[in-house]
C-alpha cells in the first residue's frame, strides 16, 4: 500500500510513514513520511538553540556597572556642549 506525503508529495510505501492509534483503538499512519518527519524535527531544534544563544544574557553586558560616562559628558551637562572648531568658511564670505 502506498501513501502520498503532504511535505515532499512523494508516493511512498506505507511503511514510510509512523504509525499511531487514535483514540477508538484504530490505527492511523501519519501525513508526513519519517524523513520529513525527521527534518523537521531537526530544523526545530537548530532554530530552537539559536533562540537558546539569543535568550541568554551576557552577564558582563548586563551588569550594572557596565556603561561609564564619558568624563567629557559630566563638563557638558555643568556648562553645555562646546565646540572648539572655527567657523570659518574658506571664501569671501568671511572678510
Ligand atoms: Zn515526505
Amino acid at each position: 500500500m502506498n501513501k502520498k506525503c503532504k511535505q515532499c508529495l512523494e508516493t511512498k510505501d506505507i511503511y514510510d510513514f509512523a504509525r499511531t492509534r487514535d483514540s477508538y483503538g484504530k490505527v492511523k499512519y501519519l501525513t508526513l513520511c519519517r524523513a520529513c518527519k525527521s527534518a523537521n524535527v531537526s530544523k526545530s531544534r537548530k532554530a530552537s538553540k539559536h533562540i537558546e544563544i539569543i535568550t541568554n544574557q551576557d552577564t558582563v553586558e548586563h551588569a550594572k556597572d557596565a556603561f561609564v560616562d564619558d568624563p567629557r559628558a559630566i563638563n557638558e551637562i555643568l556648562v553645555g556642549k562646546v565646540v572648539r572648531q572655527p567657523t570659518y568658511v574658506p571664501g569671501d564670505s568671511n572678510d
